[in-house]
């Protein structure tokens, strides 16, 4: 049987080894560490978590990362067993014991017959043979570049600076009006694609008052590169004159408040489609350091804002990720060159889990391959399938950023009957979604 190739053994590879092992394809795994290290890793174990020691909510029954969390134990995911091996007492949240809990996913690893690990750093693209990608976020400067002279400049980031996503039924629509700029675009998907929050001088004054006064994170040595790149945070615009992002993002011109078409807002605040369902929205051109608490406090100043609820917050951050979108297939594949997969964080999902996930499902696929079978992903209505689907294909190219796993990403189940509770719908979710991975791992045998 073919060998499969892993580079980089973080959150990700090390899922898709156990993974394809498991199914019986020999796997090494190539990781740079601890011969070359980065700013955020401490050992040289493999599965090292680099900052908190959370795999968030395990809910299962009304979160979306409890609900991955399901599918990966249903799935026989090694991240998953470790972190239940070592788990730590905190309320709903799973908290992971992390030393213990790298150490035993290294050493079920290295004791594993199929697998082995090479300690090296890998600087170019594969040319031949089987291969993932799994090098994370703070993928080694010469990897990426080669990756980089692969895909294009423009296909691969190197730091997120993302601005806060909304849930859109969360949006008070009796003051907030769809609109695009000069009523650009023909088709009624152009025309939904953004919506406006209208703001008065007084509304104007006060917001920016909140930005500067709001606490911020401070940048980390290297990360002021984000300046040179046009992509201010807004509250550096704030602070650059109280008018500049009445000139900047939140440009009142070549749009007419559909409530008020007499009153001329001051300023618009506008978000536009962030992924084909329609179910979320970004606020453009609003990255910011802000802290999270300060965040929600700030942004439910925007009028239509006032009840919003966030799929995500924004930030900046260094991470190296790839347009998935435009640059892999349904199964994971570089389009480019289809001996090559890409799976955790640098595809452009965000956290342990998802990574983790992502791991999972692209070590599945490879080792379907290798065996001479085609896996399909899971559907979309699950978390896994929600995320892949998202990744490669869902979410809009061109404003593509790291997403967590969220309800927003899941065909809308209808209200049926009625208004149903959020609770109960997300209940619905969860369920739908179960009944669907089991379908989808009966179906592999
Ligand atoms: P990683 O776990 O980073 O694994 C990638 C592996 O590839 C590493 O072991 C690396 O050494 C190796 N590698 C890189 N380049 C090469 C190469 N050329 N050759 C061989 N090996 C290579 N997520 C959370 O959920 N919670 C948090 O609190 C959190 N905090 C974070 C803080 C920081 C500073 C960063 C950078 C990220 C944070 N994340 C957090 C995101 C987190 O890193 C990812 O979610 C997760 O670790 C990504 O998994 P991964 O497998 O894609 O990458």
């Amino acid at each position: 049987v073919e060998t499969l190739h892993i580079i980089g053994g973080g959150m990700a590879g090390s899922e898709a080894a156990w993974q394809a092992a498991s199914l019986g394809v020999p796997v090494t795994i190539h990781e740079m560490r601890p011969k070359v290290g980065t700013f955020a890793h401490r050992t040289g174990m493999l599965a090292e978590m680099v900052c908190s020691n959370s795999f968030r909510s395990d809910d299962d029954e009304r979160n979306a990362v409890g609900l991955l969390h399901w599918e990966m134990r249903a799935a026989g995911g090694l991240i998953m067993e470790m972190a239940d091996h070592h788990r730590l007492p905190a309320g709903g949240a799973l908290a992971v014991d992390r030393d213990p809990f790298a150490e035993s996913v290294t050493g079920r690893l290295r004791d594993h017959p199929l697998i082995s690990v090479s300690e090296e750093e890998v600087a170019e693209l594969p040319s031949s043979g089987k291969w993932i990608i799994a090098t994370g976020p703070l993928t080694s400067g010469r990897l990426a570049e080669a990756i980089r002279a692969e895909t294009g400049a423009e296909a691969l980031a190197f730091f997120d600076a993302i601005a806060p996503i909304v849930y859109a039924e969360s949006v008070d629509m009796s003051v907030a009006w769809m609109q695009s700029r000069y009523d650009k675009g023909e088709t009624e998907d152009e025309r939904t694609a953004y919506m406006n929050c209208p703001m008065s001088r007084d509304q104007y004054e006060a917001f920016i008052d909140a930005l500067l006064a709001a606490d911020k994170t401070e940048f980390h040595e290297g990360e002021t590169a984000i300046y040179f790149d046009g992509c201010l945070p807004i509250e550096v615009m704030a602070e650059r004159g109280r008018e500049t992002l009445r000139f900047g993002p939140m440009k009142p011109v070549g749009l007419t408040n559909a409530h008020r078409p007499d009153v001329k807002p001051y300023a618009v605040v506008q978000l536009r489609r962030d992924n084909a369902l329609g179910t979320l929205y970004n606020i453009v051109g609003f990255q910011t350091k802000m802290k999270y608490g300060a965040q929600t406090e700030v942004f439910k100043r925007i009028p239509g804002l006032e009840n919003a609820s966030f799929a995500r917050l924004g930030g900046i951050h260094r991470n190296t990720f790839i347009n998935s979108p435009t640059l892999l297939d349904a199964r994971m594949r570089l389009k480019s060159r289809s001996h090559i997969r890409f799976a955790g964080q640098i595809t452009g999902v965000e956290g342990y889990v998802e990574s983790a996930a992502m791991g999972l499902l692209a070590g599945r696929m490879a080792a379907a391959e290798i065996l001479g079978r085609d896996l399909p992903p899971p559907a979309p209505d699950t978390a896994m399938g929600a995320l892949v689907t998202h990744i490669t294909g869902g979410a809009e190219a061109k404003t593509f950023q790291p997403m967590n796993v969220n309800f927003g990403l899941f065909p809308p189940i209808d209200a049926k009957g009625g208004r149903r509770g959020r609770k109960d719908r997300y209940k619905a979710y969860t369920d739908r979604a179960k009944t669907a991975f089991r379908e989808w791992l009966d179906g592999q045998g």
